[in-house]
């Protein structure tokens, strides 16, 4: 274990691992390790984590599936807390869907699903979690999670745990209020409407088969690199610039949706950078607008 901090006093053995390496974690493929990877297995658990962090002086990192996260090489100095092995529960009561922070959003709609559930197939083939989409206010073919979140618990800084309702979350695009105040995602509530079942499967099906279409699902990415700019479309920018299919190294622009950065196998976190900061220095000198990057970065770059 790290010299700053001891972990196994926190949680068992098993929910630890020292110098985990991050591109295994992340869908980019791409980064560094971390300190320690730790999986808490209840809020108190969390709770001391995060405690420990901070009077160590430990940056730490709330991990979701890693599909909006690009790791720098050289990695994260810090503890990076996953919630995807024990916050993970997806169960149904009547019209809402109750998910752990860290269910994949694919389990939670595929849950709606089955119980004849409308108004989460927009996100079952957002490859996030429930908290990462919370945070991000993941959205997709005009639906966001603004539309169908009823609350959630989220827990501070300070250990206080408290439940937020839709509203409160202060959901707007690519935005909560979660980052702002260092919030954690620990659960979520979805409120659905009931409906016919081969009706959610249709939709679903149709917009994951548009999704095939059009975006390059085979190759590793974090999905659109670049927030919609006021008025304007990244990927028709992208495209209008003449960089579709630009590459540096391993990465590139992918020749399918220009929206997308992609790893061709085996790029750098630095390669991946280097293309998106250069896609949005061509865009900005042939049409003055400034893209900038949905992905989060973690590390330094
Ligand atoms: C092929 C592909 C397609 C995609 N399509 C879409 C799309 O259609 N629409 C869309 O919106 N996004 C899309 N994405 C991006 C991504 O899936 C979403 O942004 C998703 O919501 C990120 O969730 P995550 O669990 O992977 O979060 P991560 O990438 O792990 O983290 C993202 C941010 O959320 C924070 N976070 C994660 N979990 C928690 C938690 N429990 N509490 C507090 N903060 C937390 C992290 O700290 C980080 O700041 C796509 C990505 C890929 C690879």
């Amino acid at each position: 274990m790290n010299s700053f901090i001891d972990l196994t006093a926190l949680t068992a053995p098993d929910n630890i691992t020292e110098h985990a390496a991050l591109s295994e974690y992340t869908t980019f493929h791409a980064g560094g390790a971390c300190l320690a990877l730790v999986s808490p297995e209840n809020t108190d658990e969390l709770r001391n984590v995060i405690a420990a962090c901070m009077r160590q002086e430990i940056p730490y990192f709330i991990l979701g599936r890693g599909s909006n996260l690009l790791v720098s090489d050289s990695g994260f100095p810090g503890i990076v807390i996953s919630l995807r092995k024990h916050f993970s529960g997806v169960r149904t009561e009547g019209e809402r869907i109750i998910c752990g922070a860290g269910a994949l959003l694919k389990h939670a709609a595929d849950e709606a699903l089955s119980a004849s559930l409308s108004g989460l197939e927009f996100a079952s083939g957002i490859p996030g979690t429930v908290g990462g989409a919370i945070r991000m206010n993941a959205g997709a073919y005009g639906r966001e999670i603004r539309d169908c979140i009823e609350s959630a618990e989220l827990l501070f800084p300070d250990g206080m745990v408290r439940t937020f309702s839709g509203e409160e979350l202060e959901l707007s695009y690519r935005h909560s209020v979660v980052e702002e105040l260092s919030l954690v995602v620990l659960s979520a509530v979805f409120l659905l409407k009931s409906s016919r079942q081969d009706e959610v499967r249709a939709l679903m099906d149709d917009l994951n088969q548009r999704r095939r279409d059009k975006q390059p699902l085979e190759l590793a990415s974090a999905g659109s690199t670049f927030k919609r700019p006021e008025g304007y479309f990244a990927g028709k920018l992208i495209d209008d610039a003449g960089l579709r299919g630009f590459r540096i190294g391993n990465a590139g622009v992918s020749e399918k949706h220009a929206g997308f950065v992609v790893n061709y196998g085996g790029a750098s976190a630095a390669e991946i950078y280097q293309v998106i900061q250069y896609v949005r220095e061509e865009v900005f000198r042939k049409f003055g607008v400034l893209l900038e990057p949905e992905v989060r970065l973690l590390g330094d770059f």
